[in-house]
């Protein structure tokens, strides 16, 4: 019989004596025992994938972390989808922006924007796409089949709502539909009366033989970025990558990778301009955030969960596993911007410092004015 922890530390605390679920307690020690510098009643800012009710569809699956899930996501929403090889998610469009990242496999994403280009690219593990708000797209597994994340610049949006090709279709009178393409009533006889949302479809041809059929368009690649093929900016303890405008320029939400060592830490720090989803792609991790007024609430998160910290929260990410932890943060602004507290104290005369914190050496004189988002255990 295994020892379940009690929450007891020193004097405080008692022993838990009703029911319990050991399960949910082991994978989350923190919130079963917190560190006693937490405080006050910060809103709850994790949401793993494996509640997230899961649709089964014809082929795939979707399941989506909205503001419906968890309460405190203002300006942003993630959804992770499985499309075998085939497997599409329908011709479709949507009032927010998506931010993709491709988790496993490989993908074909299709999408036209307004000047009439089209894009037809297939992708790998690491790479991206950037669709913007009403562009139509639609994606479909290749021979290995895909599963990917994406990420909407929108709390409220669902994966449930969105503007799909057979929906327009069915709500248009047979004799408009007509008109518009010049064709006989008879030739929509045989529209789907329903969505289909992901449904199976045989393998796509190989991409150049796609793009020749297609004959004479204008082809663009600028809404996908191959990230697997950036150089990480190394750190002791670990290292970051930064997707944002500056890189990918269509983009209009930034995107941080986050590989930490076991020991290492993404140092306590926050977003000036932007509240930042995370997704957990491997390892185990804590967080703290801290908010006005006495606000702090410590968070732990495993492969596949979803974290959150509202735009201007001091918070950190602790790599509290045996193995490598890594995270996926995205933002909801074109450019990755953030403000170190190691920085800040370092770049603040000494003597004002240490007047706020009653602190000397050794912390004064280890302060850096360097960029050194990780730190080593
Ligand atoms: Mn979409
Ligand atoms: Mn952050």
């Amino acid at each position: 019989m295994t020892t379940l922890k009690q929450p007891i530390v020193g004097t405080e605390g008692a022993d838990i004596v009703g029911p319990r679920n050991p399960d949910v307690e082991a994978q989350n020690p923190d919130i079963l025992i917190p560190p006693v510098t937490d405080h006050g009643g910060l809103p709850n800012l994790k949401f793993p994938f494996a509640m997230a009710h899961n649709r089964l569809e014809d082929g795939g699956w979707a399941r989506e972390v909205t503001r419906r899930e968890m309460g405190a996501l203002e300006e942003l929403a993630i959804v992770n989808m499985r499309l075998p090889a085939g497997v599409v998610r329908e011709m479709h469009w949507h009032k927010e922006a998506e931010w993709a990242y491709v988790l496993q496999g490989r993908v074909r994403f299709y999408l036209v924007d307004d000047q009439r280009q089209t894009l037809v690219e297939d992708l790998g593990p690491g790479d991206l796409w950037l669709a913007p708000a009403g562009f139509p797209h639609a994606i479909q597994g290749l021979e290995e089949g895909t599963e990917f994340i994406l990420v909407f610049n929108d709390g409220n949006f669902s994966e449930n709502q969105t503007l799909l090709v057979t929906e327009l279709f069915a709500h248009t009178p047979r004799e408009v539909l007509a008109k518009n393409f010049g064709v006989p009533a008879e030739a929509f006889a045989g529209i789907p009366a329903q969505e289909k949302y992901i449904f199976r479809q045989p393998v796509p041809a190989p991409i150049e033989q796609v793009r020749a059929e297609m004959g004479a368009v204008t082809f663009t690649d600028k809404y996908v970025f191959r990230a697997s093929q950036l150089t990480p900016s190394r750190f002791p303890g670990g290292a970051t990558t930064v997707v944002d405008a500056k890189n990918f320029e269509v983009t209009n939400l930034a995107a941080l990778f986050i590989d930490l060592e076991p020991g290492g830490m993404r140092e306590i720090h926050w977003h000036p301009d932007a509240d930042e989803i995370q997704y957990y792609i491997s390892g185990r991790a804590r967080m703290t955030v801290f908010d006005a007024v006495n606000n702090a609430r410590t968070f732990d998160f495993v492969a596949g969960d979803v974290g959150y910290v509202p735009k201007t929260l001091a918070h950190y990410i602790e790599n509290t596993g045996e193995g490598p932890v890594r995270v996926l943060n995205v933002f909801h602004t074109a450019q990755y911007r953030d403000v170190s507290l190691n920085n800040w104290l370092a770049l603040t005369p000494k003597d004002l410092v240490r007047g706020h914190l009653d602190v000397g050496d050794p912390l004064l004189s280890s302060l850096s004015s360097a960029r050194q988002p990780i730190v080593k255990g």
